[in-house]
């Protein structure tokens, strides 16, 4: 049993909406017999919810004829691909669902426009209105190609709490009713199709989960039916062990555990966000990457656990331009409440910091929001000597077995072969290193960093069967 995603670029136009079917229909094939068919979650096509959160920006400024236009282009570029995707009658009955939608969205944006005001909860209707019409699409979509598919609105399954634009759905609720409206439409042999993003509270008032919603959906669904596999479909092969842009040559990341991921996102070497995903990890269930545009590629396999025989390291990641604070004080010494108080300034100054290493009477920190910078400096000078480099960089390896085999660490700090380093950390989680450097240094430290960890590598995981065959 799966769960398939297909985020906004796997169903941004007719040809998406193609490669999505064909992929659909060669997992039932496949699995035909052994396996009941998935569940389908879908993102708005590419672009749409950006559009729709404009279009009721537009409306809270009074600007109906703006706001009611770009709602005309949404709903011109819906039908278009509808007519590109199905025919005959089912085309009919699927404009006169996506010309519903729409109908009752210009409905609300002219009242919006009246009231010039867009709460959380009236921006949730209008942003709604994109996975509510890419589902209903993909799930006509699905059909013309002879796939017996059932649209299933989602705000009948996913019950959350009224936190619009960022819902925290009720588990129990959202399981129930997950159980009782999709398995007999799979016990049919019947595909549900879905949108992800979307929920409703118990009073049926239309909610989101957040921005990037969709991967919630389907982790969220997935972890209520207890099934196998949750597959995002995306644009790219999965999580890649180094930022292409510095590393010419990064491999694909196979595998990794769910703590690693979610030590990568904060240096934006993501493809989802780690906390999307957690309903399934926390189930134990395995989350895997895949690229619509190359469905046989193995893409990345995100679990609970580590594979520890996956590799030395899983990925290196950097984030560029940062500034180091050196606080220094003699104060600190044997003192309590100090960091506290030097705490308290960035506080203060909503300033979050990233990398804190600290000695008996010197703490450094770094920062990447320099905007505060001034006042922070002048603050903590009551109490404290300071002085700032700027032009740093963090960064950053990660693995499991940093854990457990402290060779990684000598390993990686010889590879970088004497670039100065201004800080090092390793966090109680020790499944990541980092290193403050010059920025100027991040390119030669990244490569080197790779090149010993990850290009000599001969491949030690294996898994070659495609997860379209795998049941
Ligand atoms: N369409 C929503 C967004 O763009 C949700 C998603 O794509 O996951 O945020
Ligand atoms: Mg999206």
């Amino acid at each position: 049993m799966s769960v398939m995603k297909f985020g906004g670029t796997s169903v941004a136009d007719a040809a998406a909406i193609g490669r999505l079917t064909t992929i659909v229909g060669r997992r039932l094939e496949s699995c035909r017999g052994t396996a009941p068919p998935p569940v389908v979650v879908v993102s708005a096509l590419a672009g749409v919810t950006d559009s729709l959160v404009d279009a009721a920006r537009l409306a809270e400024e009074g600007d109906v004829d703006g706001a009611v236009a770009s709602l005309q282009q949404l709903l011109n570029r819906h039908l278009t691909v509808t007519s590109a995707v199905t025919s005959g009658q089912a085309q009919a009955t699927l404009v006169a669902h996506v010309r519903d939608e729409f109908t009752a969205g210009f409905g609300l944006v002219r009242a919006l426009t009246v009231l010039r005001e867009v709460s959380a909860r009236s921006l949730d209707a209008v942003i709604a209105m994109g996975e509510i019409a890419s589902s209903r699409i993909v799930a006509g979509a699905l059909a013309q190609a002879g796939i017996v598919a059932d649209w299933v609105d989602s705000r009948t399954i996913v019950i959350t709490d009224a936190e619009h634009t960022g819902a925290v759905p009720d588990m129990i609720a959202t399981c129930t009713r997950a159980r009782e409206r999709l398995l007999p439409i799979r016990a049919n042999g019947r595909v549900p199709v879905m949108a992800g993003f979307i929920g409703a509270t118990p009073q049926g008032v239309t909610t989101t989960l957040g921005r990037g919603g969709s991967d919630y959906s389907a982790a969220i669904v997935g972890a209520c039916l207890d099934v196998d596999e949750i597959q995002i479909w995306t644009d790219v092969d999965g999580m890649l062990t180094a930022d292409p842009r510095i590393v010419p040559e990064p491999r694909l990341v196979p595998r990794l555990a769910f703590a690693e991921a979610s030590e990568l996102a904060y240096f934006g070497a993501k493809v989802l966000h780690p906390s999307t995903i957690l309903p399934a990890v926390s189930k134990n269930i395995p989350v895997r990457i895949l690229n619509s545009r190359r469905p046989d590629s193995r893409g990345t396999l995100i679990t609970a656990d580590a594979d520890s025989a996956a590799g030395d390291l899983v990925a290196i990641a950097c984030k560029r331009d940062v500034t180091v604070i050196d606080i220094t004080s003699t104060r600190m010494l044997m003192a309590h409440g100090f960091l506290r108080r030097l705490f308290e300034v960035f506080e203060r100054f909503k300033t979050a910091v990233d990398v804190v290493t600290t000695s008996e009477v010197s703490v450094s920190v770094t920062v990447d929001d320099p905007r505060r910078l001034d006042a922070i400096v002048d603050n903590l000078r009551h109490f404290a000597d300071v002085s700032c480099e700027r032009n740093m960089a963090i960064v950053c390896a990660v693995g499991e077995n940093l854990r457990g085999d402290a060779r990684l660490f000598a390993r990686a700090v010889s590879a970088l072969g004497g670039i100065p380093l201004r800080l090092v950390s390793q966090a109680a989680s020790r499944r990541n290193i980092t290193f403050v450097l010059r920025d100027a240094d991040v390119p030669q430290a990244m490569k080197r960093l790779h090149l010993e960890f990850f290009e000599a590598r001969v491949e030690a995981f294996q898994d070659p069967e495609s997860a379209l065959r795998r049941c």
